[in-house]
């Protein structure tokens, strides 16, 4: 980890060099509104210092961005009144990630908005669940 990444969109955003619609920013943390929204008020939050996913970030860190959210949940709740949140985190490419510098997406939900569930839940085997525990725990 280093503080700053010279080729990062989200290290440009935090160091003011790049424009950004920023609700709310602390020593740590700043939480700007998604160009691409998925709902009205989409925002994301950003260590200051850059992390790329979330097998880097240190804890404090970690807890830093996880209290900011909150507060952004917070503060929407009272002025757009969404009638709930996803908090979200993409960590790899696999995993959708598009942006190297840690996120957490804080995603106000409405009842009427076109959002999905991204998987589609059906009961698992029992004894293959079980087995993914052990390997897990470190047991097999
Ligand atoms: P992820 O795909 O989880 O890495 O999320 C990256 C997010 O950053 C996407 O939702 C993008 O729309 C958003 N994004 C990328 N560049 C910017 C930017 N300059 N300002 C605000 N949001 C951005
Ligand atoms: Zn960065």
């Amino acid at each position: 980890m280093s503080a700053s990444d010279p080729d990062c969109i989200f290290c440009a955003i935090a160091a003011g060099e790049a424009p950004a619609e920023i609700i709310d920013s602390d020593e740590h943390t700043v939480t700007l509104l998604d160009i691409n929204p998925a709902t009205k008020g989409h925002a994301l939050v950003i260590p200051r210092a850059h992390t790329e996913d979330l097998m880097s970030i240190g804890e404090e860190e970690l807890c830093h961005t996880a209290v900011a959210a909150q507060r952004a949940a917070k503060r929407m709740e009272e002025t757009l009144q969404p009638d709930g949140f996803n908090v979200i985190n993409a960590c790899g490419v696999a995993a959708w990630q598009t942006v190297f510098h840690f996120h957490l997406h804080v995603v106000p939900r409405f009842t009427d908005d076109p959002l999905e569930l991204p998987w589609v839940p059906s009961p698992g085997d029992p004894e293959e669940i079980s087995a993914t525990a052990r390997r897990i725990r470190g047991e097999d």
